[in-house]
C-alpha cells in the first residue's frame, strides 16, 4: 500500500448508539499519528455522490454521547453496481484517501469487502449495529445501549401490567436473531422469551401462562423478536388471547425506540477502544477484517467470516432464563 496519509471514515446500514463515539476514537487516534481523517457522509452514497469533508478534533468535540452517527447512515443501490463502486473508487482517489473505515453491519462489509478486491483500497471494519449478530465480536457497538432500552422499558410496562392485572407481550428488534430479546427478557424477568433461532412451540407458551395463572400471578410480560418464527408479537397476541381471557392482553412494539438513545458506557468504551485499534491496524497494515473484541482480545476477522457466519446466541441463557421466570 501506498504510505498511509489519509483515512476516510464512514458509518452504514442501520444506525446505532455508539456510532459517533466510534468515529471520535478513529479522528483522534488518526490525528495523533499525524494522519488525515475524511468524513463520508450518508454510508456508500457519500463516496458515490462526493460527500466528503474532512474532519478534525473540533467535528469530534462533544459526540461521544451522542447517539445516531453525525455522519448520518444511508443505503445505498448503486454501490452494489460496478459502475457505482467505480464512481465511488474516483472520489476516494480525488480526495486522497488512502483507506477505509467502515462501521456498520455484515451487508456494509460486504460492500466493503468487493470495494477492496477491485480497486485494492485497504478497508477495516468496525461492527456497528444494535442486533449483535457479527461473527468476530462479543458485542457490537450498540448492542448494550439497546438491551438497556428495552430493560427500562420493559420495567414501566411492567408498572402497568401488575397495577392492571395484564399480560404484556412485548415485540423487540432481531429479524435473524434473539440477542436483544434474550437478554433484555433475562434482564426485566419475563416469563417467555421467543427468539428466532429455536422453534417456537405456541402450546409451551400457553403451558407456562396457564402454570402462571395456577400459580395466582396476575400479570406477566413475553418478549418476543420481530423475526420469530410463529410470528410477531400480534400473531401471538390472537392465540394468547382466545385462550386466556381473563387476562387482558396487550401488545407494545418497541420499534425504532431501541436504534437511538445516548450510548451507554459499555457501548462508548467499546467503540473508543475498537476505533482506535482500527487506526493501529492500518498503521499496521492490516486490511479486509472487521476489528472486533472477543474474550477481552482484540481480533480481526477476515469480511468472508464475518459475512458469512452469523454469531449465535448462548442457548444455556433461554434455559437460564426459563428456569427464573417460573
Ligand atoms: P448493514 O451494514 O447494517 O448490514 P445493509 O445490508 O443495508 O446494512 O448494507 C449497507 C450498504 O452496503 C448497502 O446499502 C449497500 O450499499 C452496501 N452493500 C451491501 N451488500 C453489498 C454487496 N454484496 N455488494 C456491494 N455493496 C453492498
Amino acid at each position: 500500500m501506498a504510505e498511509l496519509k489519509k483515512i476516510g471514515v464512514l458509518t452504514s446500514g442501520g444506525d446505532s448508539p455508539g456510532m459517533n463515539a466510534a468515529v471520535r476514537a478513529v479522528v483522534k487516534t488518526a490525528l495523533y499519528h499525524d494522519l488525515k481523517v475524511d468524513g463520508i457522509y450518508r454510508g456508500y452514497n457519500g463516496m458515490v455522490n462526493d460527500m466528503i469533508e474532512p474532519l478534525d478534533k473540533h467535528s469530534v468535540q462533544n459526540i461521544i454521547a451522542l447517539g445516531g452517527t453525525i455522519l448520518k447512515s444511508a443505503r445505498c443501490p448503486e454501490f452494489r453496481t460496478y459502475e457505482g463502486r467505480k464512481q465511488a473508487f474516483d472520489n476516494v482517489k480525488r480526495h486522497n484517501i488512502d483507506a477505509l473505515i467502515l462501521i456498520g453491519g455484515d451487508g456494509t462489509f460486504a460492500g466493503g469487502k468487493v470495494f477492496m478486491e477491485e480497486f485494492g483500497v485497504p478497508v477495516l471494519g468496525l461492527p456497528g449495529t444494535i442486533d449483535n449478530d457479527l461473527y468476530g465480536t462479543d458485542y457490537t457497538i450498540g448492542y448494550d445501549t439497546a438491551v438497556n432500552t428495552v430493560v427500562s422499558a420493559i420495567d414501566k410496562l411492567r408498572d402497568t401490567a401488575h397495577s392492571h392485572d395484564r399480560l404484556f407481550i412485548v415485540e423487540v428488534m432481531g429479524r435473524d436473531a434473539g440477542f436483544i430479546a434474550l437478554r433484555s427478557g433475562i434482564a426485566s424477568g419475563a416469563k417467555k422469551i421467543l427468539v428466532p433461532e429455536t422453534k417456537t412451540h405456541i402450546k409451551e407458551l400457553m403451558d407456562r401462562l396457564q402454570q402462571g395463572i395456577s400459580d395466582k400471578e396476575t400479570s406477566a410480560i413475553v418478549i418476543v423478536s420481530e423475526g420469530d418464527d410463529f410470528g410477531g408479537a400480534m400473531e401471538v397476541k390472537k392465540v394468547v388471547s382466545e385462550k386466556f381471557p381473563e387476562y387482558g392482553v396487550r401488545v407494545t412494539i418497541l420499534g425504532h425506540l431501541q436504534r437511538g438513545g445516548s450510548p451507554s458506557a459499555y457501548d462508548r468504551i467499546l467503540a473508543s477502544g475498537l476505533g482506535y485499534q482500527a487506526v493501529l491496524g492500518l498503521l499496521d497494515g492490516k486490511k479486509g477484517a472487521m476489528v472486533g473484541s472477543v474474550n477481552r482480545k482484540i481480533v480481526f476477522t477476515p469480511f468472508d467470516k464475518t459475512i458469512k457466519h452469523h454469531d449465535k446466541i448462548n442457548l444455556e441463557l433461554k434455559n437460564i432464563a426459563e428456569i427464573l421466570s417460573l
